[in-house]
């Protein structure tokens, strides 16, 4: 029970629906409490900054017009348009209490209530001007997500209430868009983003899904997710063609790129882009400069974690959005803040016109197993969309899963990387690791094709033998540079895989050989070299790779070796040339083995020079003008011999400290290659000149395979 005996005046804040219901509800209990007209009831006084211009653009659900009418007890059902709209329903509810008794409508804005007398401040919307309400005793808080009293309250009384969010809701930004759209277009459409419904259907209804476009929707507009978004075409006045669009959106997207991505998002859902235009604003203040009923909010309802409290004399409650808010997709906002009203009505004891006390332990009851009911609700679809949005994520690996698996080459796989390289970063290196692993399977089979097991050899006879090496070989280069850097554990198995296997191709090239089977063996050789060379090349390889170096130079020294026996010597000058091109000191082979590389280095060195004589011999002999009395011949190019002999003295010079460590085969002296050196090679050279060639090549040795 109250202390004052005074009537007990009530302030309404916010002329929202469940504002308008309270104090047509409130009315109606206090008539109905007077026995004797002499008695003064209490007054309510309801505060709405936006009377009568409601412009709310929301749909409302079908019934909620008939539900509103039975829990006010009106005789008449409230009407509205075909269309329900929110601002429909307030319109209707406004016409309602504007004839209702003990009611005192402001159209202003709450600016402070004094928390020791009662007193609202408010301001006029039409004049501006400042008004204190008489004193009330009960104050409810119905301004929907303003929360004007509730605020004030955290502001001076920290510790009364406090706001938190309900669930954490994964996508938080959404549009909502009123359209024209041809009728036939919009129920096509309405039953396709039907099917599609993220919130309430089963995860498996993913038949429709189109991943591809949701990577696209992610690369044009940064969308975070790999889930189509939720969209909802709601029929406005079927007769005009109209619609109201509600999606979520990505958290920056910009107002400019809302439209694109409305288009986009529909494209992605439906498969196609139903035509629809943007309808401008209803607004006076908005018509000249062509503003669309176009908008995006935040959605992340909060609750107020206050039902009611007692400062003084004075009840503070809260109703409504103001309480908790709600997700508009479950289009029940209206419904449950009818509820908390009635909830909040029934509790008030009015005796002769006089609020004269407040059943609070009932109240408190009451409403907190309907706030419940209500929080479960949201925490629930938002537990479903996270749920979809995990569940969509595997949709969108196995599709990408799929089109690598049947991508013809790197190149067609590498575009499918560049399209998935928005993913999130760990789905990313989740699906890098999968596939490598396929691709690990599938170099597998195919070099097992041509792999025989009996003989621990390739056969060179299998169809399609170089092909399939190639393929094989590339295919594991590419799953080891796909696996992701913490699977190391899985790499260096692959790599130690690809040594072998490049071995495996250098066995069998040199099988070829000694079988005579040149072509076929320079082939295979130039294979291993190939890979050879990609392994050096490559960051993910090299570190591991131990004898890479030594295996290069073996090739190329073999490579050199055939060419010289087959007497092309411009091919064994070319692959000796680039041998020492890409010389470079092994950075992590062992002691022994960077000694066995210097030898072969050295080894090509020689065999250049000799390779080089011999051409520069050979050059002199076939020239026309050749005659063993001139020097320099005509028709041999000395300077660029000279030049040639240089060039590999410097190399020589730059190698000579592995140099220095060759004692066989190499017959020249090797140390202090300088000067003398120089004069030394520059003689054979003029020796040549004059068809000494025979015991040149013969002094400086030739060498069989490596
Ligand atoms: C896009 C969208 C679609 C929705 N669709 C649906 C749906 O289909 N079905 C459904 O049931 N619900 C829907 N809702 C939710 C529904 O709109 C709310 O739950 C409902 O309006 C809450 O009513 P309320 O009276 O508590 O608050 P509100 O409707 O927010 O009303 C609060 C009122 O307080 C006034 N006010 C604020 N501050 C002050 C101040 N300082 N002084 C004076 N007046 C003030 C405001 O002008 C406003 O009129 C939707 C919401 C949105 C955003």
């Amino acid at each position: 029970m109250f202390s004052s005996p005074l009537p007990r005046n009530i302030l309404i804040v916010g002329g929202g629906p469940v504002g308008l219901s309270t104090a047509k509800l409130l009315s109606q209990k206090i008539s109905q409490s007077l026995t004797t007209p002499t008695k003064e009831p209490g007054k309510i006084f309801l505060v709405e900054a936006r009377l009568g211009r409601s412009i709310r653009p929301g749909y409302l659900a079908f019934n909620i017009f008939d539900f509103v009418s039975a829990k006010l007890n009106l005789d008449k059902n409230l009407e509205h348009s075909e269309a329900q709209h929110i601002k429909d329903l307030e319109r209707a509810l406004y016409e309602v209490i504007k004839v209702s008794p003990h009611i005192t409508i402001y159209d202003a804005t709450l600016l402070k209530i004094d928390l020791a007398t009662g007193v609202a401040l408010i301001k006029t919307t039409k004049t501006g001007e400042s008004i204190a309400l008489p004193p009330c005793y009960i104050i409810i808080d119905c301004s929907g997500q303003n929360r004007a009293v509730i605020n004030q309250l955290i502001q001076e009384k920290k510790d009364i209430a406090e706001l938190s969010t309900i669930a954490i809701n994964p996508v938080k930004h959404h549009l909502i868009a009123q359209v024209r759209m041809d009728n036939r277009d919009q129920e096509k459409l309405t039953k396709i983003l039907q099917k599609r419904s993220h919130l309430n259907k089963p995860a498996d209804s993913y038949e429709h899904f189109e991943a591809k476009r949701i990577l696209a929707l992610r690369n044009e507009f940064g969308w975070e997710h790999l889930d189509t978004p939720t969209f909802y075409s709601v029929p406005g006045n079927v007769a005009k063609n109209k619609a109201m669009f509600y999606l979520e959106a990505p958290n920056a997207l910009l107002p400019e790129r809302y439209e694109a991505w409305i288009k986009s998002a529909m494209q992605a859902i439906a498969g196609k882009e139903y035509p629809f235009t943007l309808m401008p604003s209803e607004s006076k203040k908005y018509i000249s400069k062509k503003k669309q009923r176009l908008g995006a909010f935040f959605m992340e309802p909060q609750e107020t974690r206050f039902s009611s409290h007692k400062i003084g004399e004075l009840l503070f409650f809260a109703l409504g959005d103001a309480l908790m808010e709600n997700d508009y997709r479950l289009g029940v906002g209206v419904k449950n803040g009818i509820m908390q009203m009635v909830t909040f009505v029934e509790s008030c004891n009015i005796v002769e016109g006089a609020l004269i006390g407040f059943n609070l332990p009932t109240y408190e009851k009451n409403i907190a197993q309907l706030l419940t009911e209500q929080k479960s609700h949201i925490i629930n679809v938002y537990q479903t969309r996270r749920l979809h949005l995990e569940k969509a994520k595997t949709y969108v690996k196995d599709f990408i899963i799929k089109q690598l698996l049947s991508a013809k080459n790197f190149t067609a796989r590498a575009q499918i990387w560049a399209e998935a390289a928005s993913l999130p970063e760990e789905d990313l290196q989740e699906l890098k690791y999968t596939f490598a692993l396929k691709l690990e399977k599938n170099a597998t089979k195919t070099f097992n094709e041509i792999f025989d097991k009996k003989t621990n050899q390739i056969n060179p006879q299998a169809f399609e033998c170089l092909l399939k090496l190639n393929e094989s070989l590339n295919t594991l280069i590419e799953a080891i540079t796909l696996l992701p850097h913490q699977f190391i554990s899985k790499k260096n198995p692959l790599i130690e895989t690809l040594q072998e296997w490049i071995l495996n191709v250098i066995n069998c090239a040199r099988d070829l050989h000694k079988n005579k089977k040149h072509d076929e063996a320079v082939k295979h050789y130039k294979l291993a070299l190939k890979f050879l060379n990609k392994s050096k090349d490559n960051v993910d390889l090299m570190p591991i790779y131990t004898h890479l170096y030594k295996d290069i130079m073996a090739v190329y020294s073999n490579l050199i070796t055939i060419y010289t026996a087959h007497k092309d010597i411009s091919q064994a000058l070319l692959y000796s040339d680039n041998a020492l091109k890409e010389v470079k000191q092994d950075p992590v082979s062992p002691e022994e083995q960077k000694s066995e590389l210097n030898q072969l280095i050295a080894k090509i060195m020689y065999k250049q020079i000799t390779l080089l004589l011999t051409q520069s011999s050979n050059d002199q002999k076939t020239s026309p003008q050749s005659s063993s009395t001139m020097f320099p011949p005509a028709g041999l190019d000395l300077k660029k011999t000279l030049d040639d002999v240089n060039t590999y003295l410097a190399r020589l010079q730059k190698y000579s400290k592995s140099l220095k460590l060759l004692k066989q085969p190499i017959s020249l002296p090797l140390e202090g290659i300088e000067l003398s050196q120089y004069e030394t090679l520059q003689k054979k050279v003029k020796e040549l000149s004059k068809e000494t060639t025979q015991s040149a090549s013969a002094q400086l040795g030739g060498e069989g395979l490596s």
